[in-house]
């Protein structure tokens, strides 16, 4: 069960994401070993952005290799100084239990698998970092909750952006009424998916469209920069059928957001065009940031225009990954529950869900 008060206590407490995240000790020494992590899924993600991450992280090491590719994997291990014993299959993946080195499982496959991958390791008595969106389904994302419960350990959804500097310090001006009474949040996010073949455009694979991959970050800035929960949405979804990327999910869609205290919520999600984007506007000026939630290069203007460009002070890890992943360590080394926990991918799962639903229905769809 899901603590609906919890983000009215962020507000409560100044924000917990720009406390907890800002306040980490991840700079700090702490003393012992750093935790191992496991990765599943050398992709794009896991591969070229996860791994080389690990360099940069104070509590966290690379010390396992999941993969269905064994030459490849043999050749990520060499590079990154894992030991042979430590590479698994899909097939082998459950005996990851008798391997101490290995303390997180993260799952960086696609999004139909994640609910497999997060149980199993569970029942491995490992913790887990799971990739958004967390699973295709509300039900599936309760069951990760449960099983990992079940077992004891913690489950961290990979929401890079609560560590990143740019987002914090939006989310630290937006609090300390630097626009006055926040009014309007406005986000589009959106990139050209190309082949028609790859897993993402595969309904059964992805879970959905151009929503659940890119416009979820629309939506999860949409309840950290407001530091409100949605009580209702409205959603309409665009998109051509004849092209052939679009044959099983949505191409755009855009949804409007109501908060409990009057701000509304605008997001546009897509899927044939490149958009970065995340907007607050106050009674007093605006916060915006294009681009806002990228892996570098993003920007941060705070007033009435963009006269007034951001610096902000550094994150809580040397890079927003390198944040995420010692966050995760440090939760476990401290018995701490992560900022971003399973609970905060399942709402933006069932946000979603009501998305997809008011778009089907053309109705608004209050959230209960
Ligand atoms: P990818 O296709 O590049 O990698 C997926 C991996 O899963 C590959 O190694 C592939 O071999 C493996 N796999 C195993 N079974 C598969 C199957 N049946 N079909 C397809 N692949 C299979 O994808 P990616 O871009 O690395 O995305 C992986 C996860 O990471 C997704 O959940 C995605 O949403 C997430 N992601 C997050 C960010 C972020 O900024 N947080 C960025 C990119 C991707």
């Amino acid at each position: 069960m899901i603590n609906k008060n919890r983000r009215d206590l962020a507000i409560a407490t100044g924000s917990a994401i720009t406390m907890a995240a800002v306040g980490l000790p991840a700079r700090a020494a702490t003393p012992g070993r750093k935790l191992g992590y496991a990765i599943v899924g050398l992709g794009v993600y896991g591969l070229g952005v996860i791994i080389p991450q690990f360099k940069n992280c104070q509590h966290s090491k690379l010390v396992a290799l999941v993969s269905g590719d064994p030459v490849k994997a043999k050749r990520v291990a060499a590079e990154y100084g894992v030991p042979e014993r430590s590479i698994y299959n899909y097939q082998n993946f459950d005996s990851i239990k008798d391997n101490p080195d290995i303390d997180i499982v993260y799952v960086c496959l696609p999004v139909s698998m994640h609910a497999e991958y997060t149980i199993r390791a569970a029942a491995a008595g490992k913790h887990v970092m799971c990739e958004k969106p967390m699973a295709v389904s509300s039900a599936e994302c309760e069951a990760m909750i449960a099983a990992c419960k079940k077992a004891g350990k913690k489950l961290m959804i990979g929401y890079r952006c609560h560590f990143e500097a740019y987002n914090l310090e939006a989310v630290r001006l937006a609090r300390s009424g630097a626009i006055g009474k926040l009014r309007y949040f406005r986000s589009e996010h959106g990139f050209t998916a190309g082949n028609p073949n790859a897993w993402r455009l595969k309904k059964a694979l992805s879970g959905g469209g151009s929503l659940m991959d890119i416009g979820i970050y629309a939506l999860n800035a949409a309840r950290y920069m407001t530091g409100e929960e949605p009580i209702a949405v409205y959603a309409k979804e665009t998109t051509d059928r004849n092209d052939p990327r679009f044959r099983e999910v949505e191409d755009m869609i855009e949804f409007q957001l109501e908060f409990p205290s009057g701000v509304i919520g605008s997001c546009m999600s897509m899927y044939s065009a490149n958009q970065n984007h995340v907007l607050l506007v106050g009674d007093k000026g605006r916060i915006d940031m294009e681009p806002g939630t990228r892996y570098d290069g993003n920007k941060l203007w705070v007033g009435q225009d963009r006269s007034n460009p951001v610096t902000p002070p550094p994150g809580p890890g040397a890079t927003q990954w390198a944040g995420q992943l010692d966050h995760l360590s440090l939760c476990i080394i401290n018995n701490k529950e992560p900022i971003v926990a399973g609970e905060e991918g399942l709402r933006d799962i069932r946000i979603i869900e009501a998305v997809y639903r008011s778009a089907r229905e053309q109705k608004r769809i209050a959230l209960v």
